[in-house]
This record gives structure tokens, C-alpha cells and sequence, in this order.
């Protein structure tokens, strides 16, 4: 730090036995020094393992227009429900089964804030055991003061929802485990489960340091307090390739949490332009691409043939949003959408197969895709989403 003139900002993640290393840690350069000058100064000392850059992240979703009043869910469709849609994620089959998700299995949001009092979502947000509310006291020592719902990194608040601004947070929430048979609004993959928040992108994106203390902070619940935590939803990405991104992903690996990750919106290939983080290559990371209600790749949808699993429903998808005035539902599009249908799909799997390792949940996943002409040579498995034989 005196070489670069930099100043110490706060820890990010504490080097241990589990962690694998030493500690990291965020520096403020002085300005006028930039990052690519700083980082090989920083690296020549023998104490430092490396230096990287703590990128900035955006969700990767547009909004559609609003007005479309049409409120198909034809991403949770199968070709034998009705309404039918052979490119939906076939939920509606394995729903007639009476495969609507147990409420005892836990993913985590990653993302914006969720709007946990959305009457379609309530029933399903999740609560973090070890927390009693409101008394001031971190009660399960994770470091976190009453974090009921989960943490805004963001704010480093225990407030998750923080207005209308949350709205895309809001959005995939509702595609991974909007309240099912209600009568009203929308329905998730999962009728029943038990959503936490992570939050990290606020109003300006969101940056590497918070992105790891995030996925760490899952990683924690599932690791020390046992929670049935089975899967992440992360629809965000840019930056580059982060060392230390990729550790907390494996960090979370190793306590069976799968990693499930927007493919981008630039439709490029991300075999040779890497979008992280759908492009990390641990194992425990599925990267999703995204289709059309007609069955084409959409025409943002990032694709790669070694390097994006599979794809699912991400154009015109309906789901919660704040509203402004009341809770309310819109329609968006973006790889960000496709992406909670394949984490819902983790839920429904671990649901019906209690115990199943976060290997065994993505072989499933990727085992049972339709394969699809637009896919072919696009996608790993030349597939989309498949959640009928759940
Ligand atoms: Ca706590
Ligand atoms: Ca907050």
C-alpha cells in the first residue's frame, strides 16, 4: 500500500483454512495513479498474491414496454398444458404432478433488492433461522445485525427492499418462486420455496468486493448453520475476470451451492469473448442463454458452444415488479429472465430429491434439455429447459 500510495478501504474476505489464502482486501488508489499502473507495483512484494480491479456490475435485463397487456406466462408452459407452448420450461407438467417445490429448500437471489412484501411473493421469502428480528443483536454471529431476509450489500443495511428502484430483484423472483395457485397475478417455477436476498446492484451496478461478500454470506448461512441452501440466481455481470470472484464461487462450490448465471445480452460468443460471471469455469456454475416463445436464441442472448449450458425462456416474461403504485406484474426480457427459470428448476429438483449434490442437480438439469434447432452448436448441451420429468 505505501509503494502505490494506496489506501486501505475494509476486508473483504478474511484468509482461513476454508477461504484458501490470505486476506482481501480493498485499497483506494491515489488519484492520478490508475489501476493498470498500480497493479503489477502491488504484485512485485512477496506478500501479495495478486492485484486485480473491483469491476463494476449491471443487471443485465431491458424493460419491456409496459403497456403490452398480454400476461402470458409462456415460459412456465409445456407442450401438454394448456395453455400449450412447446418452447415454455414445461413447469406446468411437472406442477400437474404435484411437483410445486418444498418449502424447505432455500436459493439465494443475488442481485437488487427484492420487494418481500409483494403479495405474490411474501409467502415464499425466506427468513434466516438463526436471526430473532429487530433486536439489534447479529443473534447467529455472521457478522450481520437482525438480517431476517438476507443483507443489502449494497446500503449494508439489513433493508433489502429499498423502493421501486428494485424492480428487476423483484422480477426474478417471482420466476424462481412466485406464490403458484393463488388465483391472482403470476406463478413461479417453485409454488413453494424460500427465497433470501443478497442484494448488491444498487441504483449504479454493483462491484467485485460486494458481489463476494454476497455470495460469501450464502455460502456462510449454508455452511454454519446448516441451511438448505441449494442454488444462487445471479442475472448480472460485466467487468472482467476477477480472481477473487471466482474463489467466492468456489467457496460455494464446496458447500454444494450451484452458481446459476445470465449469459449476457450483447449476443456475442462467450466462447470467445468470456462474460463473467456466467463464464467461470467451476463446476458448480450453469450459464444460461435465452429463447424466444417461438424457440429462436433471442436476439440479445449471449451463446457458446463450450461455454453456455443451456437455454430457457427470457423474452416477453411476465413476473412481480414493485409498481408505482401498488405490487404489480410487467413483462422483461433479457438472459436475466431465462435465468431464475433454470434456478426454480434447481429448487424443483432438489425438492423431489432430497439430499441431491449440486452435481447430480445440474447433470439433471442439463440431462433432460429439448434439444433445439437454434441451440445446436450454440449451447454445451444444444438444448433448452426441460423440468417435466422433475
Ligand atoms: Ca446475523
Ligand atoms: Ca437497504
Amino acid at each position: 500500500m505505501r509503494r502505490a500510495g494506496a489506501g486501505f478501504v475494509e476486508e473483504v474476505a478474511r484468509g482461513s483454512a476454508r477461504f484458501d489464502g490470505g486476506d482481501l482486501e480493498l485499497l483506494q488508489l491515489p488519484p492520478g495513479l490508475s489501476i493498470a499502473a498500480a497493479m503489477p507495483s502491488i504484485e512485485t512484494d512477496p506478500a501479495v498474491e495478486f492485484a486485480e480491479p473491483n469491476w463494476i456490475y449491471r443487471h443485465t435485463s431491458e424493460s419491456n414496454d409496459t403497456y403490452y397487456t398480454n400476461g402470458s406466462l409462456w415460459g412456465m408452459y409445456g407442450d401438454q398444458s394448456s395453455p400449450a407452448s412447446a418452447y415454455g420450461s414445461q413447469a406446468a407438467e411437472a406442477w400437474s404432478r404435484g411437483q410445486t417445490c418444498a418449502s424447505s429448500v432455500y436459493v439465494g437471489v443475488i442481485d437488487e433488492g427484492v420487494m418481500i412484501s409483494h403479495p405474490d411473493l411474501a409467502a415464499n421469502i425466506g427468513t434466516n433461522p438463526g436471526e430473532i428480528a429487530g433486536d439489534g443483536i447479529d443473534n447467529d454471529g455472521n457478522g450481520y445485525v437482525d438480517d431476517m431476509n438476507g443483507w443489502d450489500f449494497a446500503g449494508n443495511n439489513n433493508t433489502v427492499y429499498d423502493g421501486t428502484q428494485d424492480d428487476h430483484g423483484t422480477h426474478v423472483t417471482g420466476t424462481i418462486g412466485a406464490v403458484g395457485g393463488n388465483g391472482a397475478g403470476v406463478a413461479g417455477v417453485c409454488w413453494n420455496v424460500k427465497i433470501l436476498n443478497a442484494k448488491f446492484l444498487g441504483r449504479n451496478g454493483g462491484t467485485t468486493a460486494n458481489a463476494i461478500k454476497a455470495i460469501d454470506y450464502l455460502t456462510d448461512l449454508k455452511a454454519r448453520h446448516g441451511l438448505n441452501l441449494v442454488a444462487t440466481n445471479n442475472s448480472w455481470g460485466g467487468g472482467g475476470y476477477s480472481k477473487a470472484l471466482q474463489d467466492a464461487i468456489e467457496r460455494a462450490n464446496q458447500m454444494n451451492i450451484l452458481f446459476i448465471a445470465a449469459a449476457g445480452n450483447s449476443s456475442v460468443n462467450n466462447d470467445t469473448s468470456p462474460h463473467y460471471p456466467s463464464s467461470y469455469t467451476n463446476v458448480n456454475v450453469i450459464a444460461v442463454a435465452s429463447i424466444t416463445s417461438t424457440g429462436a436464441l433471442s436476439s440479445f442472448s449471449n451463446y457458446g458452444a463450450t461455454s453456455v449450458d443451456l437455454a430457457a425462456p427470457g423474452s416477453g416474461i411476465w413476473s412481480t415488479v414493485p409498481g408505482r403504485k401498488t405490487p404489480s406484474y410487467a413483462a422483461y426480457s433479457g438472459t436475466s429472465m431465462a435465468t431464475p427459470h433454470v434456478t426454480g428448476a434447481a429448487a424443483m429438483y432438489a425438492s423431489a430429491h432430497p439430499g441431491a449434490t449440486a452435481g447430480q442437480i445440474k447433470a439433471a438439469i442439463l440431462g433432460s434439455v429439448v434439444p433445439t434447432a437454434s441451440l445446436s452448436g450454440k449451447t454445451v448441451t444444444g438444448g433448452r429447459l426441460n423440468v417435466s420429468g422433475f
